[in-house]
């Protein structure tokens, strides 16, 4: 994680190189517009510049501005209510689905503006997976869950070798090799969470979201998450939203500590970023005294 490396060889190399989210040619706004004119981060795959988003007339979060670092682990931190969730599913424009989100500010995603019209939503969160609290599998087999993405992408190459692929770089394969055919609900919470990330990885993304992904697991299941997490950041970047300092600091390399303001008219509560940095920095040595009294907590 902290060696040197070219983002651009390594795409030309992907497998599956990062392909454009476009499905119209860009209007002709676009080429010279101010997302087109921003130069990308040399290692940012995203960069989000006074981003917020409201519910409805009601601000949930403000002015958010940093960049995530691809193949890294990126964590969102604070207390409950200060928009973590929110910000973390404007990352593969989960938002869209909740009528009253409207989004604001700029947000690119490998030099591309992620809310242009041209790009494609569908695309985005194939590039782009989550995988959320409650491990959610589908009332199906262990094997039509990891098949399913693909088959309904279409994608080449023997099913067989797509799930028993997925499910190994999940960590969970050996578990689960001999009841491949068996009801996905039969397995345990944990093994469902990493079921649910073999999902995600089976229809070959570019970046996980998790939101709170270890919240309704064991501490020996979050374990193994924690793991799985550290393994798959050498070929994936990961946001990860997570109530759990001690998870945060375990698993990242850069923390974003959220938190709640009153706004200027008193009126409303709006989550804003105060402090985003090296997790290491953040827990040992933070910038700003709300972070300290966070991470040391004398906050909740
Ligand atoms: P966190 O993940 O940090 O707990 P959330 O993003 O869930 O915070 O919530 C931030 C604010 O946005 C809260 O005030 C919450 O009530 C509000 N909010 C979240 N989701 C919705 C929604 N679907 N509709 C309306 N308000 C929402």
């Amino acid at each position: 994680m902290t060696e040197p490396r070219d983002p651009q060889r390594e795409n030309a190399e992907r497998e599956h190189p990062i392909p454009s989210l476009h499905t119209r040619e860009p209007s002709e706004a676009a080429p010279g517009g101010e997302a087109a004119q921003h130069q990308p981060a040399r290692e940012a795959i995203f960069q989000l510049a006074g981003v917020s988003v409201s519910y409805g007339d009601k601000p949930a979060v403000r002015d958010i501005t940093f960049d995530i670092g691809n193949n890294e682990i990126t964590a969102l931190i604070g207390p409950s209510g200060c928009g973590k969730s929110t910000l973390i599913r404007c990352l593969n424009r989960m938002n869209d689905l909740i009528p009253s989100a409207t989004v604001s500010g700029r947000l690119l995603y490998h030099g591309e503006d992620l809310y242009a019209k041209e790009v494609d939503a569908v695309e985005v969160r194939k590039r782009i997976g989550m995988v959320f609290q409650k491990p959610n599998p589908f009332p199906k087999s262990i094997y039509d869950n990891i098949a399913f993405g693909p088959r309904v992408l279409g994608m080449k190459g023997s099913m067989d070798d797509i799930v028993e692929r997925a499910l190994t770089r999940a960590a969970v394969w050996d578990e689960v090799k001999d009841r491949l055919k068996t009801n996905a609900f039969g397995m345990s919470g944990g093994q469902q969470q990493r079921l649910c990330i073999a999902r995600c990885l089976a229809v070959e993304p570019d970046v996980i979201l998790m939101d709170e992904p270890c919240s309704a697991l064991d501490p020996i299941s979050t374990g193994k998450i924690e793991d799985l997490m550290l393994e798959l950041e050498k070929e994936y970047s990961i946001v990860i939203v997570t109530h759990n300092m001690q998870q945060a600091a375990r698993v990242s390399d850069k923390t974003a500590f959220f938190t709640v303001e009153l706004d200027a008219d008193q009126k409303n509560r709006t989550g804003r970023v105060v402090e985003f940095d090296d997790t290491e920095k953040i827990f040992t040595n933070p910038g700003d005294a709300r972070t300290e009294a966070y991470v040391t907590g004398k906050v909740g």
